[in-house]
């Protein structure tokens, strides 16, 4: 069974609003094992609208719409919905005693023009909106010999939608594939440290179209996704054959995994520190204060993360670090002896168990192939500095170092 989702507003195909309904339903569409194979955006234009319902319910079995439900001139679904279908409108009087009380409810008088909410191509299937005036359609349209394509149109409102496919469109879909269908699970592992084809390579066979369970690999700011997809019976049954996928990528990759789903390097050490009951504190020149900002973040309430120096020049740096003109004099602002010094001195400052340091970003813009950032983490024993690599896209630059030194720590606090 394949779907196609239709997204319908001017405020979209105008650039106004991000489509995040497709996002989130071919999410839920995937984990009931029905794969979309396309979106359409389409304005609030009824000859367009008709054109857009036609062809999706021609190559697709499932067709899931939101959008255009309103009572308003420009909210055409169930209009485009009837004539493509040849089907007149007619009323629903629950539907309409529905819509007159939650007006009641809001203690306003019902504007004629809502009654259009409570009209429905003949033979479709009113969907309950509990907590909106726009119920949704349910409507099989008749294909030659083939069964027929399911129709399901939902208002535009996210939250309106997705309470509405919780409680109708999922178990109705579930219902419509049997108890036979196999459900689609993922499962991401997060990966820092190298670069995507070495990572590739280090993952012999794995990542091969055609696989199963398969693994896709994405790379967004110096991170690497491995998704995993598995299709089963049962929750319980996909987690059972990703398993051996999931040991392996482990076996191969060791300490490059640094976590799993939405977690960033700033959980994991976070989660490291927590284990053994330390502290953090940080220090960093001209990073915006992304390290102090995660970590805070991640960490929330509690002394994990006792909090940052975030310094914006040079200048600031000479104020507020003790012999910092010292150690600048002697070793430079771009110096890892610098950020050593830094590490240190956070560390004291809000008296923590490790102190991690970012340098001064390079002026040269656009960087040259030899720049990088000096790095330091502090502890009672002593102290370790290394360099972060800084180039790449300038939308990634800063984001990037600032992971480097936090998977810095995070290897620093793994040898530990
Ligand atoms: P309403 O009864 O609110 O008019 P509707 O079904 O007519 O419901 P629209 O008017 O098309 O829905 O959209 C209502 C609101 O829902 C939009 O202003 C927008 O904020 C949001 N919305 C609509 N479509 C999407 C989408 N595809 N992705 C994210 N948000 C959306």
């Amino acid at each position: 069974m394949h779907a196609e989702i239709i997204s319908i507003g001017d405020e979209l195909t105008s650039g106004q609003r991000l489509d995040t309904n497709s996002q989130w339903l071919s999410e839920q569409l995937g984990m009931l094992g029905i794969r979309v194979l396309f979106h359409t955006t389409v304005a609030d234009d009824l000859e367009a609208n008709r054109q857009a319902f036609l062809l999706a319910s021609q190559r697709a079995d499932v067709v899931v719409a939101t959008g255009g439900l309103g009572p308003t001139a420009d909210d055409l679904t169930r209009q485009a919905l009837s004539e493509t279908t040849g089907r007149p409108l007619e009323l629903d009087q629950p539907s309409l005693d529905h819509i007159r009380n939650l007006f009641r409810r809001r203690q306003r008088p019902m504007p004629e023009s809502n009654v259009i909410q409570a009209m429905f191509p003949a033979g479709s299937t009113p969907i309950p909106n509990p907590h909106g005036s726009a119920p949704g359609i349910e409507l099989a349209m008749d294909r030659p010999e083939r069964g027929p394509a399911w129709v399901f149109a939902l208002p535009g409102v996210p939250a309106e939608m997705k309470e509405m496919w919780q409680a109708t469109v999922r178990p109705r879909l579930e219902r419509l594939l049997g108890p036979e269908a196999q459900r689609i699970r993922h499962y991401r592992l997060k990966c820092f440290g190298v670069g995507e084809s070495d990572l590739e390579q280090m993952l012999p066979d794995l990542i091969r179209r055609g696989r199963e369970p398969q693994v896709g690999i994405t790379v967004s700011h110096a991170t690497i996704t491995l998704r995993i997809t598995a299709s089963g019976a049962t929750d319980e049954a996909c987690r059972l054959a990703m398993q051996p996928t999931i040991d392996t990528i482990h076996q191969c990759l060791g300490d490059l995994v640094f976590g799993e789903e939405d977690e960033e390097l700033q959980h994991a050490v976070v989660r490291l520190l927590r284990g053994s009951g330390r502290t953090l504190a940080t220090a960093e020149i001209v990073s915006s204060g992304l390290l102090s900002q995660w970590l805070s973040d991640a960490a929330g309430a509690g002394d994990t993360y006792r909090g940052g120096l975030v310094l914006h020049d040079g200048q600031a740096l000479l104020a507020a670090v003790h012999e910092a003109s010292d150690a600048v004099a002697r070793h430079g602002l771009d110096s890892r002896e610098l950020a050593a010094l830094l590490a240190q001195q956070c560390r004291h400052l809000f008296q923590a168990d490790y102190g991690l340091a970012l340098g001064r970003l390079p002026l040269s813009d656009p960087p040259r192939e030899q720049d990088k950032i000096p790095l330091a983490v502090a502890w009672a024993g002593g102290v370790a500095t290394d360099w972060a690599p800084y180039g790449g896209h300038p939308h990634i630059r800063r984001t990037r170092c600032t992971k480097h030194a936090l998977d810095f720590l995070r290897q620093h606090l793994l040898r530990r």
